[in-house]
């Protein structure tokens, strides 16, 4: 696939990603933002060259890579301790109690060598009520210590509902959630997203190529590579602008393990072209048409149709991880996180009412059956 402007290897300021402001937060943060899933040794080259291109915004967790993914981070600030203060600094914590979350912070904080973290997610979060006013005080309290500048959550299960709640709160600073071409247009999500623009809440969009490259049994994947080549992008690049073109999302949190993909997503974020009115529609045909490859994170609609308590969406994205993203070894390591009890139940549920509810229209009980036996 044909790639224009791609940067050159040098930084000026013809080739320094663009910002916009992040919430009220007063920041300016980059629309490209690293997600930094890293090994230690082999990331700081791709780390010095993020900075150069003003790929300044950071997010990790503090369970990326075991643990290596902050240490990485860690061993570059104790290489550049001067590039600290340009870095936007995310972490998270799956943690529940304040105890939990105060030890993880600290320990975030020791591995990146840092003294603070500017915005700190609740990691993965279901639903509002995970966000309660303990974790209000908590934040508060971290904040009143300097340890961290904004709170806020990730979500990869609805979204919507989450984004709307969050925004009733008051409290929170910055949500990263699932964001892309296929999800984006609804009125759920467009309802959502207002209402956290309306509370000065900064948005990060992740997971934005929607379940990755374009499949070729899609009767629409020929017209949109061919329709993306002529203007000079692939289509992963045409669906990061996609969502750029929503001046409402701050920055795109993107995975980029390789100095390849670094320069494609930079090169995208330069580039001035905007998709047209008849690319955003094919690209809304193609999610259309490919839908049932494609978990759109609604838990709450499958996970209650079913007799027991067990995490659909989790397999479905893990499966997503093996086979769209091709990293079986993410896939496998979270797929080992569900209790083998839990596994065993899921391989017995009768599916039909959540299929049957299933605004994707996913074959969920067939997709179980082979996520468990595929990744275990
Ligand atoms: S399996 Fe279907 S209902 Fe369940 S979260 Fe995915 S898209 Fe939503």
């Amino acid at each position: 696939m044909a790639l224009k402007n791609f940067p050159a290897l040098a930084s000026d300021e013809a080739n320094v990603v663009p910002t916009r402001p992040f919430g009220k937060t007063g920041i300016e943060v980059p629309i490209l933002g690293f997600g930094t899933s890293l090994h230690v040794s082999f990331s700081q080259l791709l780390l010095r060259q993020a900075v150069k291109w003003g790929v300044t915004y950071w997010d990790t967790a503090n369970t990326y890579m075991g643990g290596n993914s902050e240490k990485a981070i860690g061993k570059y600030f104790g290489k550049y301790p001067q590039d600290r203060k340009k870095i936007f600094l995310v972490t998270k914590t799956h943690a529940a109690t304040a105890e939990s979350r105060t030890r993880d912070l600290n320990l975030s904080l020791e591995r990146m060598k840092t003294d603070y973290i500017d915005l700190f997610f609740i990691h993965s979060i279901w639903g509002a009520d995970e966000l309660d006013n303990q974790t209000r005080t908590w934040a508060e309290k971290a904040r009143r210590e300097g340890k961290i500048r904004f709170i806020g959550f990730s979500t990869h299960s609805n979204m919507e509902a989450c984004l709307l709640e969050g925004a009733k709160l008051g409290w929170i600073d910055g949500i990263m959630m699932t964001y892309n071409y296929r999800l984006m247009h609804t009125d759920d999500m467009r309802r959502a997203v207002d209402a956290c623009v309306k509370a000065g809440i900064g948005l990060t969009a992740m997971k934005t190529q929607g379940g990755g490259q374009v499949r070729s049994d899609s009767h629409t994947e020929l017209d949109l590579a061919g329709r993306f080549l002529q203007k000079g992008f692939s289509d992963a690049q045409a669906k990061l602008k996609a969502v750029w073109q929503n001046r409402n999302i701050a920055s795109i949190c993107s995975e980029m393990p390789n100095m390849t993909i670094l320069m494609a997503n930079v090169a995208a974020a330069l580039d001035k072209t905007q998709l047209s009115a008849g690319d955003t529609q094919l690209l809304q045909q193609y999610a259309h048409e490919t839908r049932s490859g494609y978990c759109a994170g609604c838990t709450d609609i499958c996970e209650s149709a079913v007799a027991a308590d067990v995490p659909i969406g989790d397999v479905m994205r893990h499966l997503m991880y093996a086979r769209s993203y091709d990293n079986r070894e993410r896939a496998r390591h979270y797929l080992k996180k569900i209790p083998e009890k839990q596994c065993q139940q899921m391989l017995n549920l009768d599916y039909s009412s959540a299929e049957k509810k299933c605004p994707q229209k996913m074959a969920i009980g067939k997709l179980i059956q082979e996520a468990l036996k595929e990744l275990s």
